[in-house]
């Protein structure tokens, strides 16, 4: 099982900002920001690769939940970032789709 799917399933602890039937977003444990927030659904998909047509909707609620859990950290107007890594290239490290968003300071770079 991979360490995202132990998160959700309560095996690895997490400090938890949102949960609902098919998502969780909890704190990233290494901040690249002052807030930096994932977002995963809790079906495991492995990356951008996998995305489904049928799973169209839960796509579409990750960045709904996303852009309300940035207002929920204040970055409404000060601005945010969301990010999706696919792959080596990317520097993607964990094998299971998630979002991340960064703000709460001025964003330099690429991230
Ligand atoms: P990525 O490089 O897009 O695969 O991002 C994976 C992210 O997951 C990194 O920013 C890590 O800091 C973060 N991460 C890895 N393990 C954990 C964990 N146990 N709890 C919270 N965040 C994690
Ligand atoms: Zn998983």
């Amino acid at each position: 099982m991979c360490i995202f799917c132990k998160i959700i399933n309560k095996e690895i602890p997490a400090q938890v900002v949102y949960e609902d039937d098919d998502l969780l977003s909890f704190k990233d444990i290494s901040p690249k920001a002052k807030n930096h927030v994932l977002v995963i659904p809790k079906k495991h998909i492995s990356s951008l690769n996998s995305l489904q047509n049928e799973d169209v909707s839960l796509y579409g609620k990750m960045l709904v939940v996303g852009a309300n859990i940035a207002k929920s950290l204040e970055m409404e107007n000060s601005g945010y970032r969301f990010i999706i890594n696919c792959g080596s290239d990317a520097g993607m490290e964990v094998d299971h789709l998630h979002l991340h968003i960064l703000g709460g300071e001025k964003l330099s770079g690429l991230n």
